[in-house]
C-alpha cells in the first residue's frame, strides 16, 4: 500500500460527466489499496471568467481582491468531486487551503508556499478516507487572508502535498498523455517523453510550457519528489519527471522547444551611466513583486545616457511602467516605451552543456525563416530569443524541426 497524490485539472473537471470520470479514476487508485489525496483545479474556463467579471469593474485591481475571488473556482469544485465519490459509496472529504493549513507569503496573487500543517489531511487518511483538497489556494497566517499560487497554481499544491506528506508517488493528470518535445497543440509531430530530468522541466516550464506550473517541478527538484504527468481522457502511460539518472538524458542536446507569449518589453531611454543607477531601478521592481526576466544595456552615449531593455511578463506592465515612472526619475529617465507585441522561443536540453554551436544554429534556424531577434538570453541549458509575436508558433515548428526531428532522423 502506498500514499499517492493525484492531482485534476481544469479540463479534466470541466463538467459534471468529467468529474464523474475524475472519481472513477480515483476509485480505481483506492481499490488497489492506494491511500488517495486529491488535489483539483477550479473548473476549465472558470479561473479566466472569475478574472474577467473582476477586470470589468477595473482594469487596476486589488490584488487581495483578485484572490478572495479567483480562490472560489477551486472551492466550489471539491465538493463537487466529493460527492462524486460519497455517491459511489466511497468515504471522502473535501478541503480548502485554509482547512489543510497551507500557510504561504503575502505576495497576493503568486504567494509562495511556506508551510503545510496538514494535520487534517492525515487524520482524514487514517480514518480511510479519500481526502479532497483545493489546489491553487492557501492564506498567510499573519492577515489571515486567502492567497493563491499564481496560474496554474494547483500543480504546486499538488506537489507540495506530496512533499509534506511524503507520498510514493505524485501523478498530475491533465488534457494530454505526457510531457511532449513541443505543445502538440503547435508541433503536431512532437514527441511524447517517457522521462525526463526535474532540471529541465523546470527550465522548460519556466519558459512557457504550461504542462506543469514551474514552482511544481522546483518543489519536485527540491523535495525530490518524482512527479508522473498523465491524461484523465486516455488511459496511456506518461511522462516521469525524476532526478534519478537517465544513461540516455546528456546524449539528446535538445530535449524540448517552447514559447511564452506572456511577455512584455520595457526600454528606458536616456538613463544616466552612472554606478547605483541600474540597482535603484530594479531594486524598486523587485520590491513591486515584479519578475524582471532578460535585461539588456547599451552602450553609453558620449553625453553619459544609455538605453535599458529589459522583459516582464505582461500581467505586470501596468505596475512595471507605474514603478519605472516613480523610480526612473533619479535616473535621468527621459521615455519609457513598451512592446507587448513580443513572446519568448526557447530551446532547452542538458546535452547543451557538452555541445558548443547550439545557439548559432538557432539564430541560423529563425534568420533562415526571416524571423527577427530582438533578444537573447542563455544558460547552460537553455537559449531562449524574444521575437515578435506574430512569429512565435513558426518559430516553434522550425525550431523543433531543426532540433528535434531532423535529429532523429540523422540530419544534424
Ligand atoms: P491543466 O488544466 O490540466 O492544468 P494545462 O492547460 O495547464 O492543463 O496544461 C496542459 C496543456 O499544456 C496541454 O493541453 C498543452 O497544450 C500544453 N503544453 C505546452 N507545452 C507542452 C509540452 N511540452 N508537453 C505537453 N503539453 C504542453
Ligand atoms: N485554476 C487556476 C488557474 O486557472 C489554477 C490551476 O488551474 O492550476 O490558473
Ligand atoms: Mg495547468
Amino acid at each position: 500500500m502506498s500514499l499517492v497524490v493525484m492531482k485534476f485539472g481544469g479540463t479534466s473537471v470541466g463538467s459534471i460527466e468529467r468529474i464523474r470520470n475524475v472519481a472513477k479514476i480515483v476509485e480505481k487508485k483506492k481499490d488497489k489499496g492506494h491511500d488517495v489525496i486529491v488535489a483539483v483545479s477550479a473548473m476549465s474556463g472558470e479561473t479566466d471568467r472569475l478574472i474577467g467579471l473582476l477586470k470589468e469593474i477595473t482594469p487596476d485591481y486589488s490584488l487581495r481582491e483578485y484572490d478572495q475571488l479567483v480562490s472560489t473556482g477551486e472551492t466550489a469544485c471539491i465538493p463537487l468531486v466529493t460527492q462524486s465519490l460519497l455517491v459511489d459509496g466511497y468515504d471522502a472529504i473535501s478541503l480548502t487551503g485554509l482547512q489543510i493549513g497551507m500557510e504561504t507569503d503575502i505576495a497576493h496573487s503568486k504567494a509562495r508556499i511556506l508551510n503545510i500543517r496538514g494535520d487534517r489531511i492525515k487524520q482524514a487518511i487514517s480514518e480511510g478516507k479519500i481526502v479532497v483538497v483545493a489546489g491553487f489556494q492557501g492564506y498567510n497566517v499573519e492577515t489571515g487572508d486567502i492567497t493563491t499560487l499564481g496560474r496554474g497554481g494547483s500543480d504546486t499544491t499538488a506537489v507540495a502535498i506530496a512533499a509534506a506528506v511524503k507520498a510514493d508517488v505524485c501523478e498530475i493528470y491533465t488534457d494530454v498523455d505526457g510531457v511532449y518535445t513541443a505543445d502538440p497543440r503547435i508541433v503536431k509531430n512532437a514527441k511524447k517523453l517517457d522521462t525526463i530530468s526535474h532540471e529541465e522541466m523546470l527550465e522548460l516550464a519556466s519558459l512557457g510550457a504550461k504542462v506543469l506550473q514551474s514552482r511544481s517541478v522546483e518543489l519536485g527538484m527540491n523535495y525530490n519528489v518524482d512527479i508522473m504527468v498523465l491524461s484523465s481522457l486516455e488511459d496511456k502511460p506518461g511522462t516521469l519527471v525524476t532526478s534519478k539518472e537517465d544513461k540516455n538524458m546528456e546524449r539528446i542536446v535538445v530535449s524540448g522547444v517552447t514559447s511564452d507569449k506572456n511577455q512584455a518589453k520595457i526600454t528606458l531611454l536616456g538613463v544616466k551611466d552612472e554606478p547605483g543607477v541600474a540597482v535603484k531601478i530594479f531594486i524598486g521592481l523587485a520590491e513591486a513583486n515584479i519578475n524582471v526576466d532578460m535585461i539588456i544595456q547599451n552602450v553609453a552615449t558620449e553625453d553619459g545616457k544609455t538605453d535599458i531593455s529589459f522583459t516582464v511578463p505582461k500581467t505586470d506592465l501596468i505596475k512595471a511602467k507605474a514603478a519605472c515612472e516613480k523610480l526612473g526619475k533619479d535616473a535621468g529617465v527621459q521615455e519609457i516605451l513598451s512592446d507587448e507585441n513580443i513572446s519568448k522561443v526557447s530551446i532547452v536540453g542538458i546535452g547543451m552543456k557538452s555541445h558548443s554551436g547550439v545557439a548559432a544554429t538557432m539564430f541560423k534556424v529563425l534568420s533562415d525563416n526571416q524571423i527577427n531577434i530582438k533578444m537573447i538570453s542563455t544558460s547552460e541549458i537553455k537559449v531562449s530569443c524574444i521575437i515578435e509575436e506574430k512569429f512565435t508558433e513558426l518559430a516553434v515548428r522550425v525550431l523543433h524541426s531543426a532540433f528535434i526531428t531532423e535529429k532523429q532522423n540523422g540530419q544534424l
